[in-house]
């Protein structure tokens, strides 16, 4: 049988590319999205390879509409009759300042980024999910897009933009079978991390650490089966007790 095509974007590298092998154990054919680390996404697909799984890298920059549109064209025209049934709208920045400080540049790129790239790559693909009365949608927002985090006004309003998106995106196409769900992750420790100080910060969370990007990615895994079918329009959260 042909195995169900699952697009992660930011695969390349911290929660995506642990989302991404593991959703090439779980049995999808995966494509490993990236910005400009050819390296890193490769490496995934190798360790992807080695896991038995298959799949292939595919570059473009989320926060570009045309390059969206052009790479999932081209994709699609060279892979006829395949659709992308599974989307893990993963890509992320931060580009933290307090909101008296922000550049334009760094309102724009996170917005750019984390929110209107949602609906760049899921307006793309909803149409196929809808005909092929199936799809399965998970957004990675974050703790700051729940309650908000001093430093980070502009991540904080995209990721609470892609918390509503999520939820009225699931009252639409639930009829077609489509599910449409976010996992809201705190302290992972992974790149996007590395500057924090993990000692001091940890102390914070409840079970007294950071989570690993494969914790994140057991929780999408789940998300994207059939185990959770009649779950949608969810916010999960994975921050260790951090704040419910
Ligand atoms: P990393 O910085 O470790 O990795 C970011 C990934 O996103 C890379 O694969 C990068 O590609 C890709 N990426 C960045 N910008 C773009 C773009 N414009 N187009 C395509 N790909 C892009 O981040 P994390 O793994 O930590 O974060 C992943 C998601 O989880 C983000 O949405 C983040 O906001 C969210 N999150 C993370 C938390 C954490 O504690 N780490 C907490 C809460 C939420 P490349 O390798 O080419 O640069």
């Amino acid at each position: 049988m042909t195995k169900k095509v699952a697009l992660v974007t930011g695969g390349s590298r911290g929660i995506g590319k642990a989302v991404a092998t593991q959703l090439a154990k779980d049995g999808f054919y995966v494509l490993v999205n990236y910005l400009s680390n050819k390296i890193a996404a490769g490496e995934t697909l190798n360790e992807i390879h080695q896991l038995g799984g298959e799949g292939k890298t595919i570059q473009f920059d989320v926060a570009n509409r045309e390059q969206v549109e052009n790479a999932l064209t081209n994709w699609k025209n060279s892979n006829e009759g395949r659709i992308i049934e599974i989307l893990i709208n993963n890509a992320g920045i931060r580009r933290d300042n307090l909101f008296i400080w922000t550049e334009p540049e760094q309102w724009d790129q996170v917005i750019q980024t984390n929110l209107n790239s949602i609906y760049y790559v899921t307006r793309h693909l909803i149409q196929d999910m809808i005909l092929n009365k199936f799809g399965r949608i998970v957004n990675i927002v974050s703790l700051s897009g729940l309650k908000g985090m001093a430093g980070q006004v502009n991540y904080s309003a995209a990721k609470a933009g892609v918390v509503g998106a999520t939820k009225a995106l699931a009252q639409e196409v639930g009829k077609k079978n489509i599910t449409v769900n976010a996992v809201a992750p705190g302290f992972i420790r992974t790149e996007m991390t590395q500057d924090l100080d993990e000692g001091m910060l940890k102390k914070l969370v409840p079970l007294n650490r950071f989570g690993t990007a494969e914790e994140v990615a057991d929780l999408v895994s789940f998300l994207v089966s059939d185990r959770s079918a009649y779950i949608t329009g969810e916010v999960i959260s994975i921050n260790g007790g951090l704040y419910t």
